[in-house]
């Protein structure tokens, strides 16, 4: 299954596709976590995104296209993956429509998740990470169980990430509507589209994601 996870930055995209991914066996390609980790090991491609990331604009098709591209050939993607964050333009979509048939695949589903504007800015400048895990947290909706204890491995440090601050969200959110979501009609005109409801609590939410793959499936 290939699918794909639209919607705003602060919408649930990276929690949502981490929980599909873990529970359908599909490999989460976020090129936001690909571009971050570029940026902390510090290579070409890193340099050059840093700024444009830091600024809350958007880095070049042909760079991201690439990326993905690489990525999607490696082996363990044969069984389906789950774009978070991908594609951001319609170039990017057209590119991926490309891509796709050019290795006789195909995109079985794009998940619009669909969120109040006004909730954004808070969800966004709140969210925090384990340093050693990965794992979301959110100083209002989602303290770890043990305050300072990351839920998962139990490590003490966490993150924020340098573009999570209120100006550099009001331009990433710009970008969205500009850029991104025209891809909701695009999408929609290709017969690909459905909607959950992303201001629901996040397990109602892949509740929600969890009917729409089981029509998928079924179909
Ligand atoms: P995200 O983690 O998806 O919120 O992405 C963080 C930042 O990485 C974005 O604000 C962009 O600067 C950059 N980025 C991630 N994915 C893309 C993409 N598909 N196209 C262009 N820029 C991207």
């Amino acid at each position: 299954m290939n699918l794909i996870l639209l919607g705003p930055p602060g919408a649930g995209k990276g929690t949502q596709a981490a929980a599909i991914a873990a529970s359908h066996g599909l490999i989460q390609l976020s090129t936001g976590e690909m571009l971050r980790a570029a940026v902390k090991a510090g290579t070409e491609l890193g340099r050059q995104a840093k700024a444009v990331i830091e600024r809350g604009a958007l880095v070049p098709d042909e760079v991201v296209v690439r990326i993905i591209d690489e990525r999607i050939a490696r082996p363990d993607c044969d069984r389906g993956f789950i774009l978070d964050g991908f594609p951001r333009t319609l170039g990017q979509a057209a590119a991926l429509d490309d891509l796709l048939a050019a290795r006789g695949r195909q995109l079985d589903l794009v998940i619009e998740i669909e969120v109040d504007d006004a909730a954004l800015i808070e969800r966004i400048s709140g969210r925090y990470a384990c340093a050693k895990c990965g794992a979301g947290y959110h100083d209002k909706f989602k303290q770890p169980k043990t305050p300072g204890v990351c839920d998962v491995c139990g490590s003490t440090e966490f993150l924020r990430r340098a573009d999570d601050n209120a100006e550099t969200v009001k331009n990433r959110l710009m970008a969205y509507y500009k850029e991104t979501s025209p891809l909701i009609g695009y999408y929609f005109a290709k017969g690909k589209l459905k909607q959950v409801d992303g201001m629901a609590p996040i397990p109602e939410v892949t509740r929600q994601i969890e009917r729409l793959l089981a029509d998928v499936v079924a179909a």
